[in-house]
């Protein structure tokens, strides 16, 4: 059974700084077990013990995880000196649960980027030894065929040598643009070195002009989120993920 400091449990939940949890205890507005608190610094069992504050249950959750839809030109970081960050679009509410994301997306990338506080779960999701699959549409200048499709799926050797894993390539459609032909394609990837899927169009010859990330493992982005929008995973997706 974990035991965590009252103010703790309230800071954690969003409820305030500590010394505003302090404040609280001095006004009496928080009770544990139907006995007010007298100390902030308190010992209390989160899962089962009953804390109020104004008379409002206060429901402690350790964990939270959030599927957002990327928009471009934010980094996946959670601080960063130039740039917006992915946390920058979080609510302070969930900012108080400390959450990162769970890999990286480029910059310029769009799509599913989950964020949580869970540092097993985000450990086991990005561990090489698990090959988490990841879907990745992109528009890609050249005419992408079937020798990349091929090639794709025996592994290609990236810029440093490094030879990926298999990966399944789809041509979903070309188009001509001018002299040059775009090919929209969908790729899964089954690890995650940095700017793979861009690198690996490099490696036969092609440019990624555009990338979005649609799944990871079993979860896919919620279509019904756009750019910047987020949402905090349902329990089934949670348990897609595991
Ligand atoms: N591959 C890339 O090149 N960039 C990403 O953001 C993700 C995968």
């Amino acid at each position: 059974r974990t035991t965590l400091r009252l103010d703790k449990v309230l800071t954690h939940m969003g409820y305030g700084s500590r010394s505003d949890i302090k404040k609280y205890v001095k006004q009496g507005l928080i009770t544990v077990n139907g006995i007010r608190a007298k100390d902030s610094g308190m010992h209390v069992q989160p899962e089962s013990d009953v804390i109020l504050l104004e008379g409002e249950q206060i429901v402690y959750r350790e964990f939270i995880y959030v599927m957002l839809h990327k928009p471009p030109g934010v980094v996946s970081a959670t601080e960063d000196r130039r740039d917006r960050t992915v946390l920058d679009l979080l609510a302070p509410e969930l900012l108080a649960f400390e959450p990162f994301p769970v890999g990286r997306l480029d910059k310029d990338t769009e799509g599913l980027l989950l964020l949580t506080n869970d540092g097993k779960m985000a450990h086991e999701l990005l561990s090489p030894k698990r090959h988490v699959p990841k879907t990745y549409t992109a528009l890609v200048s050249g005419d992408v065929g079937e020798e990349d499709v091929r090639q794709f799926a025996k592994g290609v050797t990236l810029d440093d040598g490094y030879v990926t894993l298999p990966g399944e390539l789809t041509v979903l459609d070309k188009e001509q643009q001018g002299e040059e032909v775009l090919s929209r394609i969908e790729l899964t990837i089954h690890e995650g070195k940095f700017h793979q899927v861009k690198r690996m169009f490099e490696s036969v010859g092609k440019k990624v002009l555009y990338l979005k990330r649609n799944r990871m493992g079993n979860l896919s982005l919620d279509p019904s989120l756009k750019l910047g929008e987020y949402r905090e995973l349902t329990d089934d997706e949670l348990g897609l993920l595991k």
